[in-house]
């Protein structure tokens, strides 16, 4: 079944200025579901319009208000799950119980933000002079520009959405042009339990860079909030830097996991497998390289091989399947390529290896003797394989394990204490301690170094959308 699906502008859906579309991708047998509206400059400006002139009235709802509308939704998600999830993988080609984790924690922002919009928090103080009292006021920053990717096309959403809007934003989403159909079911959920016409408005803009920056380029957007690659990240920065709009950026992680000589091996067996297999690896946060103590590498290869080799890998709608397609046949050719340079210079293919002849899949596969520094340890996988290279000295492990441009994300498996000093030494804005997965709403989620500035989740997540107002008042003792 293909169907035509819309841009969402001014609370009203419909197609594109130029009436053109672009086709939604099933990854895993190649069909096409969909046929999406493409955005034109127009439909762009139309959306900037839209949230601009809703902003006022927005920004001065009250927060429990804001808090309900938000709350409403996690509600409509909650009974729809199954409904959502499936959208997910239809356009995704995740596995079934992946989409259903990704559904649960996607909506879980949507409560936490609902109450996190009553929550905000000011200061207020007598100046040291004592000849004044300072007011510290939060303001929403204006309008938002959400752009999100396709590995998590629910949550990536609506941990932008959520605190957004609580935090009184207007906000236009765009969605990678892999995953739109989950990003236009949310926005329908928001429209179903009652927020404003221009609150929320989602476009599909192409050429994607050009239309993007004219959007940030428009004096009423204030706030980008970006989700994607490094490079793409580093050239919005550039956009931004034109109209000095604020900028969160999640951007690429090149995880380590250390598994330290005293770690229990049923634990870190266990945490791999998440850290590695959720979402078929294809996560900013995956295990990308794992760096075994000599003491405990055969054991820990011979562990992980057979657990690899249990799960399954085929269409996630069939819920028996573990772990699902890539979301493109050029994501699969990609994660090929990595793995055939790793085995061209001389690292040993374990398990797996393959690609399939039809649908996006890749094998799960593990491969021993990586050299550290190699592309498939310095490049973002993004698909099931695991890497191993085994190290003798733990400084060097660390050492190793730093040794990237990135700081997204770190695990550490071995007896706590050890680990904990070794998770104190790791650059990376989260790391693991003996667990293979962090994300949590009520966690800061973002990176360090070339991984990201600022912080989604947790209670700075609406503070990304908020800005200071500091009031001078005379104080009269
Ligand atoms: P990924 O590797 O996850 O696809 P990208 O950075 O390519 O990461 O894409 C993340 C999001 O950024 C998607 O919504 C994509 O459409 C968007 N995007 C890609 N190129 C640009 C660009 N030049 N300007 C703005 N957004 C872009």
């Amino acid at each position: 079944m293909t169907y035509l699906a819309d841009l969402f502008i001014d609370g009203v859906w419909r197609p594109g200025g130029a009436g053109e579309r672009f086709d939604v991708i099933d990854p895993s047998d190649l069909s096409v579901i969909a046929r999406f509206a493409t955005a034109t400059e127009g439909d762009c400006m139309a959306a900037v319009d839209a949230a601009a002139n809703a902003q006022e009235g927005w920004a001065a709802t009250a927060p429990r208000e804001r808090g309900e509308l938000l709350r409403a939704a996690y509600e409509v998600l909650t009974a729809e799950v199954e409904r959502f999830a499936e959208i997910i993988v239809r356009e995704n080609g995740k596995s079934w119980s992946d989409a259903i984790g990704e559904a649960n924690y996607a909506k879980e922002f949507f409560r936490w933000f609902a109450e996190e919009a009553v929550r905000v928090p000011g200061d207020y103080r007598l100046s040291p002079a004592g000849d004044k009292r300072i007011i510290v006021d939060r303001q929403p920053i204006g309008v938002a520009l959400l752009i999100t990717p396709w590995n998590f096309p629910a949550a990536m959403a609506t941990r932008k959405l959520a605190p957004a809007l609580a935090a009184g934003c207007t906000t236009i989403l765009k969605p990678a042009r892999e995953t739109p159909l989950t990003a236009a079911y949310m926005v329908e959920v928001l429209r179903r339990v009652g927020v404003p016409a221009g609150v929320v408005n989602l476009v599909t803009p192409m050429p994607t860079g050009p239309l993007v920056a004219k959007m940030i380029n428009r004096p009423e957007v204030r706030k980008l909030s970006f989700t994607g690659s490094t490079e793409v990240g580093r050239d919005l920065l550039h956009v931004c830097a034109d109209s000095v709009v604020s900028a969160s950026m999640e951007l690429g992680g090149n995880a380590p996991l250390i598994v330290l000589p005293g770690a229990d091996m049923d634990v870190t067996v266990e945490g791999t497998l998440l850290a590695k297999m959720r979402n078929g690896g294809a996560a900013c946060t995956a295990a990308n390289r794992v760096y075994v103590h000599a003491s405990r590498h055969d054991e820990f290869v011979e562990r992980m091989t057979a657990e690899l080799a249990a799960l399954s890998v085929g269409p996630g709608l069939d819920r028996s399947n573990q772990v699902g397609a890539l979301v493109s046949t050029a994501e699969r050719d990609k994660v090929a390529a990595l793995v055939e340079d790793a085995v061209s210079e001389g690292a040993t293919l374990v398990h797996g290896g393959k690609s399939s002849e039809q649908g996006a899949f890749y094998d799960t596969t593990l491969l021993t003797g990586v050299r550290h520094g190699s592309p498939i340890t310095s490049t973002e996988i993004f698909g099931p394989v695991l890497t191993v290279v085994r190290y003798d000295d733990v400084d060097e492990a660390v050492r190793m394990a730093n040794d990237t441009i990135y700081g997204l994300m770190a695990y550490v498996f071995g007896e706590e204490r050890e680990a904990m000093a070794v998770a104190g030494r790791l650059e990376a804005g989260m790391v693991a301690v003996n667990r293979g997965v962090v994300s949590d709403p009520a966690a800061p989620f973002g990176g360090v170094k070339q991984s990201g500035l600022g912080r989604e989740g947790g209670s700075d997540g609406i503070l990304e959308f908020l800005e200071e107002k500091y009031i001078a008042v005379t104080a009269h003792s």
